[in-house]
């Protein structure tokens, strides 16, 4: 199977993800920003994963927000100190 015509392949799964996620080199990308220039239906899985990504990353923000405050609550509580404690 020849890789080096991209214009007419589609994206996989996989490489949509990677796209998605911009783990992918400039040159890496480039075949496929090219292909999804002319293919709508590998740019609505690119849209679709790019919206999922997004709401990933929204969502770890919120978990380490989270995680940031519990931890902040818990160690100004165990910082209280007991006095006469030296
Ligand atoms: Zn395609």
């Amino acid at each position: 199977m020849m890789t080096g015509d991209m214009g007419t392949h589609h994206m996989d799964a996989e490489e949509i993800e990677s796209y998605s996620l911009g783990s992918l080199s400039e040159g890496e990308a480039a075949p496929f920003h090219e292909h999804l220039l002319i293919c709508g239906q590998c740019r609505k899985k690119v849209e679709a994963s790019d919206a999922y990504v997004a709401a990933m990353r929204g969502a770890a923000r919120l978990i380490r927000q989270t995680a940031a405050q519990a931890k902040a609550g818990s160690r100004s509580g165990a910082r209280t100190r007991s006095a006469g404690s030296s």
